[in-house]
């Protein structure tokens, strides 16, 4: 075995869950993917879904790079009917991208195996994502907002924004009642600035910080004044109640 071989042999990652569903976000809801969700997140969202992936419990399973792939796989041959022409990887959370070491030796066994790369992060750690982009086919990057998120990240979203753009990448913002038209403004700037054809999902929440249609209405709008292409969705798989 080389030394690289053992390095990559020797990197583990807590993960919560692997399994098959539909993706009930953004632009690609209801695309067939395997979701493989890291435990552990580098930030805290008020409107947080998935409580249950933001620590490392003792739930959480860790794996080598060889035995998630071969997890990946066997659920990819049991579903293989389901998917498109390639099987679609999601990597969520959590924060996939605190486990960046990890994902630079996963994703090239992904890629060879012919899978396409579906990248979930909250944008926040774009040094991570160096290390990661060339293997990833489709990002999908949340702009986190300090009303929800206790801090805003205005400097890393931009620089995250710009090394994604050599892929597909779309951007989703979380809308709760707290959140400010101020925030929707500033996203739209700092999403042009990069390229005004990324397309923007706000996503309204649809739990107890429901926002007023009114102001979904106002944001979409103000956006729109920047950016061509901006979607209002909210996640499919709550409404469906699927995982
Ligand atoms: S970034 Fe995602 S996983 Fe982390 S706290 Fe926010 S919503 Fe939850």
């Amino acid at each position: 075995m080389g030394s690289e071989e053992l390095k990559t042999t020797a990197l583990k990652a807590p993960v919560c869950e692997v399994f098959f569903s539909y993706q009930g976000e953004g632009l690609y809801a209801g695309l067939a993917q395997i979701f493989v969700r890291f435990a552990g997140c580098n930030i805290k969202c008020g409107y947080c879904d998935t409580a249950y992936s933001l620590k490392v419990s003792n739930k959480a399973q860790y794996y080598t790079v060889q035995s998630l792939l071969k997890k990946i796989k066997q659920i990819s041959s049991k579903n293989k009917n389901n998917f498109y022409k390639k099987t679609s990887v999601s990597l969520t959370g959590g924060e996939p991208l605190i486990y960046a070491d990890f994902l630079a030796a996963l994703l090239p066994g992904l890629k060879k195996e012919k899978f396409e790369v579906y990248l979930e992060t909250n944008g926040t750690i774009p040094e991570n994502l160096k290390k990661t982009i060339d293997f990833c086919d489709i990002i999908s990057m949340d702009f986190k907002f300090a009303s929800e998120c206790g801090k805003s990240f205005w400097s890393e979203h931009k620089r995250f924004l710009e090394i994604s753009a050599k892929k597909e990448v779309c951007v989703k913002c979380v809308i709760t009642n707290k959140t400010l038209l101020s925030e929707v403004k500033k996203s739209a700037e700092i999403i042009k600035s990069v390229s005004k054809n990324i397309p923007v999902i706000l996503q309204p929440s649809i739990d107890k910080s429901v926002p007023h249609i009114k102001n979904l209405y106002i944001f979409r709008s103000e956006m729109k004044k920047m950016l061509p292409f901006v979607y209002v969705m909210p996640q499919m798989h709550k409404i469906m109640n699927y995982k």
